[in-house]
């Protein structure tokens, strides 16, 4: 196997990275890219093997990179940052390329945000703190001690976004880091790698290794020097993990899927509703926050499906890299079997396609909206992660709070009305980690982030994150015993 393929002109290295270096392993899988179908290269096929490496490397490093001062492991954190940045170009065409995501958003949005997330850590590691306090003259000092080596594991969706998100505050905390990128997009975690390594980041502290889950998750979950788990990905997944863990009590931080609800009421500015419920095709509607299921106020439900129609229609549907289109493909052949099977379910079951409802050759499927479905129906309880939405009319508020809250999920929720007091009240009752009222996906490193009920366990951002990453510490002095010499 080559050890470096060529990606729109970028070169990019195929094996893992362990303890500062690149390694091969006997087998290897087939990464394609979603745009044409097309072969990339062929990847590095981790299992036990290498998973042991890893967590050795990772083990080995972790002494130093804990001992070394706040103040250096910022500065590496912000090269590392810079580095992401001279590369954004290079960044975003592999990207694009590897997982289908549209281009213009991956140059303008997604890895400058990839640079942030390493200066957000850094700067927030500066002022991590907890004031120290008295009980009865002694002193109380929190600490925010590093953990140890953690085992990140991460999705194909937004593979480098979500990456960093772990990261970034695991190193910044002072841990050291084996990433396990999706096998559906394995590619800008190895040049992420690089830029790790160009930065100066000490060897050992990121090790990055390749290949399917079922091969070598479980090797790096059960392993008893591994400090933390987090992951981001299906429910399924979370639960092979949980158990995997459970060997040796591992802390886990679990972001997974969502059903999340868009709730219009009639006194919205329904242009805006409109606007925001066609974003839920973003990334062919592969997005674990999309708010997929259109729940909508009687009175206006007929006029807003015919703006939303008129809306979703003049969408453009084609190849990512094209600066006009607003739909790529889907991620994978598999992916799109499995949405079609959802849909066509759905109508069979009594649904209707008001859009969409087919494929559009190769990985590419035509944005839908489904009405008439059932509360209880797969199609509004389960998460498709493709781009298709529902559409269900309510009755009042209390109707619109039992129809979102009524799912296993709890991950996001997005409220658009005219009336303050009604967001407020209506907002506080929703089972959701993030509400957004009249928008989008707005979202800052400061507040927490994750999902409630089975959309997930912990929070991400600020101090969650160190929370998390960090050993906390109290130590107790007394006010006594210092006069003995
Ligand atoms: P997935 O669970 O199939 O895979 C995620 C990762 O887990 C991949 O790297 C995969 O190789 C690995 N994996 C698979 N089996 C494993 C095992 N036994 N042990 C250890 N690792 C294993 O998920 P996916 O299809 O890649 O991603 C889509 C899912 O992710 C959706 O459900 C989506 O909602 C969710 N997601 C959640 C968030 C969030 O922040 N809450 C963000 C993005 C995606």
């Amino acid at each position: 196997m080559p050890d470096n393929i060529t990606v729109a002109g970028v070169a990019v290295d195929t094996r893992h990275w362990i303890g500062g270096l690149r390694v091969a392993s006997a087998d290897t899988f087939t990464d394609h890219s979603p745009i044409d179908g097309s072969v990339l290269g062929e990847i590095a096929r981790g299992g036990p093997t290498e998973a042991e490496a890893a967590v050795a490397a990772a083990r080995d490093a972790f002494p130093a990179w804990a001992a070394t001062s706040r103040t250096e492991r910022a500065r590496i954190l912000h090269a590392i940052a810079d580095g992401v940045e001279k590369r954004i170009e290079e960044l975003a065409i592999v990207e694009t390329t590897d997982n289908g995501a549209l281009l213009r958003s991956h140059r303008r949005g997604v890895m400058p945000r990839v640079a942030h997330n390493f200066r957000f850590f850094a700067d927030w590691l500066l002022k991590l703190d907890h004031e120290d306090f008295e009980t009865r003259g002694h002193t109380n000092h929190v600490s925010w001690d590093p953990a140890g080596p953690c085992v990140l594991i991460t999705p194909w969706n937004a593979p480098l976004m979500l990456a960093t998100w772990k990261v970034a505050p695991a190193l910044a905390a002072g841990d050291t880091v084996v990433l396990k990128p999706a096998e559906w997009s394995p590619l800008t975690a190895s040049l992420l790698a690089d830029i790790a390594a160009e930065a100066g980041l000490p060897a050992g502290v990121l090790n990055v290794v390749q290949g399917y889950g079922f091969e070598i998750g479980d090797a790096l979950t059960s392993h008893p020097d591994v400090r933390r788990i987090s992951f981001t990905g299906s429910v399924p997944t979370a639960r092979r993990i949980a158990q995997s863990a459970a060997a040796n009590l591992t802390p886990l931080s679990l972001e997974l899927g969502g059903k999340s609800p868009l709730l219009v009421f009639a006194d919205a500015d329904l242009d805006l509703a409109v606007d925001l419920a066609v974003e839920q095709y973003d990334n062919a509607g592969q997005v674990c926050l999309a708010g997929t299921r259109l729940l909508v106020e009687e009175p206006v439900a007929e006029e807003f499906t015919r703006r939303f129609v008129a809306k979703a229609s003049a969408l453009t549907q084609g190849d990512p890299r094209d600066e006009a289109t607003d739909i790529g493909p889907t991620i994978h052949s598999r992916q799109l079997e499995k949405i079609d099977g959802f849909v066509q379910r759905a109508v069979a079951a009594g649904a209707r396609a008001v859009i969409g409802g087919h494929r559009k050759g190769g990985q590419y499927y035509a944005p839908t909206l489904l009405t008439d479905v059932a509360q209880d129906s797969e199609i509004v309880q389960e998460e498709v992660f493709g781009p298709v939405l529902t559409l269900q009319t309510f009755a009042g508020e209390d109707e619109a709070v039992r129809l979102a809250n009524d799912t296993r999920f709890g991950l996001a929720a997005t409220v658009v009305t005219g009336d303050r007091e009604r967001a407020e009240r209506v907002g506080g009752q929703l089972v959701a980690g993030t509400v957004w009222v009249n928008c989008f996906f707005v979202r800052d490193l400061q507040a927490p982030f994750g999902g409630s009920r089975q959309s997930g366990v912990g929070r991400e951002g600020g101090t969650w994150s160190f929370d998390f990453y960090c050993d906390l510490k109290n130590t107790v002095t007394a006010p006594k015993g210092w006069d003995q010499n």
